[in-house]
């Protein structure tokens, strides 16, 4: 078995990487680059990502994936998930949303119109998106939302309220679902909407959450959008929902944080002494050091059986649930450890006097309940896993 990469693909990543060691000399890198702060560039308005994120686009690798009439490079989509790693590491914006869920889908199934209005602008990382799928009563539950969408003339009306949506306040567009048959069974009343986010009748509120991430709220009253702004077909909106994820998933699933974290664990646990001995010499520790060092291996070869999976054209909805549920527990399991072998100092935050590798494990420790949540629950996934993994469905 050769789970190394093919010489073609470590090509590409020592290139990304020469690409990000240029960017990290720049006056401005420490605004897009935030190994210490997850997703910290990712949720604030940034004219610095902005750019970083224009020069990733003249680069070549923004759409990589895409196919050559729409100005893509017909590259397989392992090329655009070795880049997250990679950006990952560094705590740089991940791509996805724009160039994946909405661009893919648009190349799918977009009008013509909406093609040529969108397709350049997402090349050239021109727009932000952000992403209208919760609701107050519908997360898990999705295809229950009830944000509603009347047709009037030619015009759509929505009006209700989402909740949860990373970068609302900065993003220059809103991709949402809303129900526009009431009548329908539930998963096939649901449309996708493109709407700018500074459209009149639209509201943004913050939700302050763990680990200095802030979302949103976003109320809709009486927001009037031409009926162009439909994508693709009126009430297919739930197949193009789950196309999207499908298509993305295992471009999400970075396994280089989870390493680079236990790699800060293991020197904290060298650098800091308890009674005059380094941490590391402690037997208990030792101990379960030793056993998450193994567990991370788990969760690289979990991660790879995704990869595997979906270079091969197949959707690893099994695969990629497994190594969420694992990977995401694990990222808890390893802040936990480290929070009690460093005592009450763990818990200073950054800037703190005296706060261990300045506060970041308070931090992480915020910050990995979240991963257990966004992109589906753990129990969600583990259903995902009992369902279609293991045939064993819901009566
Ligand atoms: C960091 C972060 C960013 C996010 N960004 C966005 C965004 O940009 N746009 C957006 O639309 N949403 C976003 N979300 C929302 C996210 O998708 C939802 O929080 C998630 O889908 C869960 O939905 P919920 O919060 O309504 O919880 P619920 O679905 O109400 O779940 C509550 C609890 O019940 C459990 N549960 C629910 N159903 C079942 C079941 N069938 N079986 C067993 N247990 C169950 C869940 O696991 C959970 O523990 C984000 C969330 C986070 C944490």
């Amino acid at each position: 078995m050769d789970f190394n990469l093919k010489p073609q693909e470590r090509k590409f990543v020592e290139e990304v990487r020469a690409f990000l060691d240029a960017q990290a000399e720049r006056p401005d890198a420490a605004e897009v680059m935030a190994p210490d702060r997850d997703a910290h560039s990712q949720l604030a308005n940034s004219p610095e990502r902005r750019a970083f994120n224009r020069r990733m686009a003249e680069q070549g690798y923004i759409g990589m994936s895409w196919p050559k009439e729409f100005g893509g490079q017909e590259i397989e989509g392992i090329y655009e998930y070795l880049l997250n790693e990679e950006l990952a590491l560094r705590g740089m914006p991940l791509i996805g949303k724009g160039v994946g869920c909405i661009g893919k889908t648009i190349i799918r199934h977009g009008s013509e119109a909406m093609k040529a209005e969108f397709l350049p602008k997402i090349l050239a990382a021109d727009i932000e998106f952000a992403l209208g799928y919760s609701e107050p009563s519908s997360g898990s539950d999705l295809a229950s939302l009830r944000l509603k969408a009347v047709r009037d003339g030619d015009e759509w009306v929505l009006n209700g309220q989402k909740v949860w949506t990373t970068s609302a306040h900065f993003a220059d567009w809103y991709w949402v679902a809303a129900r526009t048959d009431p009548d329908a069974p539930k998963h096939k009343g649901i449309s996708v909407f493109l709407i700018p986010m500074d459209h009149p009748g639209l509201t943004v509120r913050e939700t302050k959450t763990m680990g200095d991430h802030r979302t949103n709220e976003v109320f809709f009253d009486n927001v009037r959008v031409p009926a162009d702004r439909l994508v693709g077909e009126e009430n297919k909106g739930w197949t193009y929902v789950c196309e999207a994820l499908d298509f993305e998933r295992f471009t999400f699933y970075t396994v280089n944080p989870l390493l680079r974290k236990f790699e800060r664990a293991v020197e904290a646990l060298r650098t800091t002494n308890r009674e005059g001995r380094p941490l590391s010499e402690d037997p208990v520790i030792r101990r379960d050091v030793a056993r998450l060092a193994t567990d991370l291996e788990t969760a690289k070869m979990l991660q790879r059986r995704v990869v595997n999976e979906a270079s091969k054209g197949r959707v690893p909805a099994v695969e990629a649930a497994m190594y969420k549920v694992f990977s995401t527990r694990l990222g808890q399991q390893l802040t936990d450890f480290v929070l009690d072998a460093l005592g009450p100092t763990g818990l200073l935050r950054h800037g703190a006097q005296g706060a261990v590798d300045n506060g970041v494990w308070e931090h992480f420790y915020q910050t990995t309940p979240l991963d257990t949540i966004g992109g589906g629950t753990s129990e969600v996934q583990k259903n995902i896993i009992a369902r279609r993994g293991l045939g064993l469905p819901l009566n």
